[in-house]
């Protein structure tokens, strides 16, 4: 076997020592840095008091005919301080790194993100003092890639998603960096048995209500992370409640999920931000999912536009996929003569797309007909008969 200079330098010393008799000396290394060690605890004490300053997020209730016996909620992530669910995400993430000792003074975070997540990892490096790039899609919206250079971060666009995750490793060896890895380690940087989770909280947020523990939780998937970390729970407090994901049109979770076939991609990025992979992300546990749906994109959009009549808010449009899948659920109840409720999630707020899901140009410009989903979450919310 071939031994790497230190370790037969080091079977050298004991050996050498073995044979004159004399006791052994401990190897010992000691890295430790004072100086590192201040920096790494005002950084985790910044971090968490950020979270501490911040309030819950609402529940919100989305209005459906009383007599049904049917309440439908929407988790309002968009009330965060950098305004979507990732903000929770890049506070994980960046304790997760802190802790492990992979975040260093001085040194960037990098992150491959369609988005969000680069917005709310901006504003936590800026928080504890390092420089931060994230790598991201060319589609991704100005406005995004505004709120990224808001707080500090830069931007570095590739034309090919498939290309965001190689080019992040790459920055992060050239600079020394972290790439932070999100679709990796999302899952496992969440606390899924609680500490104030989104699902801890969901439920904490249900508890006065007629139908506490919900039918169905439909949430949507870009690394996987909420989704694994609402199943979780739920499992772990031994709820009755079945977790759906509902999956944009760009995207091969669904088809992954379907088959069991972990390694499947598909070649288009998805046009709903923020959700929908070309890939299996090793943050989805498919094992954890109860059922999954398939979104067409202008369900989405009709969705997240029956949203703004329902209850006055703009969202992004992850959440019109949610709450397509939720209604869809709604309406299985209804026919079903069931009550209970049903929990989706508001992710994030609607004008950083005014001039996508909120513009009948780019509507037009993607081929996007809208209207038959619209009469149908109408014809739902009138008669309770869902089209289809
Ligand atoms: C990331 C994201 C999601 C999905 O959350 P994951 O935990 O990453 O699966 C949904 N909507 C928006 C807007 C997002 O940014």
């Amino acid at each position: 076997m071939r031994r790497s200079p230190a370790v037969s330098t080091i079977q050298q010393h004991i050996t050498q020592h073995a044979q004159t008799g004399s006791p052994r000396p401990t190897l010992d290394v000691d890295r430790s840095d004072a100086e590192y060690r201040t920096w790494l605890k005002e950084a985790v004490r910044k971090v968490q008091a950020d979270a501490n300053r911040s309030a819950d997020t609402h529940l919100l209730r989305f209005p459906v005919p009383e007599q049904w016996g049917i309440d439908l909620y929407l988790k309002d992530e968009s009330t965060h301080p950098t305004g979507s669910l990732k903000h929770r995400l890049a506070r994980s993430l960046f304790l997760y790194g802190l802790c492990n000792g992979w975040i260093r003074p001085g040194r960037p975070v990098i992150e491959a993100s369609s988005g969000s997540t680069a917005v709310s990892e901006a504003y936590f490096a800026k928080l504890i003092g390092v420089p931060f790039i994230a790598v991201m899609p060319r589609t991704t919206s100005a406005e995004k890639c505004r709120l990224i250079e808001f707080h500090g971060g830069r931007c570095h666009f590739v034309d090919d998603p498939r290309k965001m995750y190689e080019e992040s490793a790459a920055l992060a060896v050239e600079t020394g960096g972290h790439y932070m890895d999100q679709f990796t380690y999302a899952e496992r940087a969440t606390d899924w048995r609680g500490n104030n989770n989104i699902a801890e909280s969901i439920y904490r947020q249900l508890r006065l209500e007629r139908y506490p523990e919900p039918a169905w939780i439909v949430a949507t998937a870009g690394t996987g992370g909420t989704s694994a970390t609402l199943a979780r729970y739920v499992h772990y407090m031994q709820y009755d409640t079945r977790i759906c994901v509902a999956d944009p049109e760009n995207s091969c979770f669904f088809e992954g999920w379907t088959t069991g076939e972990p390694d499947v991609t598909c070649d288009s990025g998805s046009r709903i931000e923020g959700i929908g992979r070309p890939r299996m992300e090793p943050s989805f546990v498919p094992g954890a999912i109860d059922r999954m749906m398939k979104v067409p994109d202008a369900a989405s959009v009709a969705a997240v536009r029956a949203l703004e009549h329902a209850i006055g808010r703009k969202a992004g449009g992850s959440t019109g996929t949610g709450l397509w899948g939720a209604l869809k659920i709604v309406a299985e109840m209804v026919a079903e003569g069931r009550t209970g409720s049903v929990v989706t999630l508001l992710c994030d707020p609607g004008d950083r797309y005014l001039d996508k899901y909120y513009s009948d140009a780019w509507l037009t410009g993607q081929g996007l007909d809208i209207t038959p989903y619209v009469t149908a979450i109408d014809s739902l919310l009138e008669t309770g008969v869902w089209p289809g």
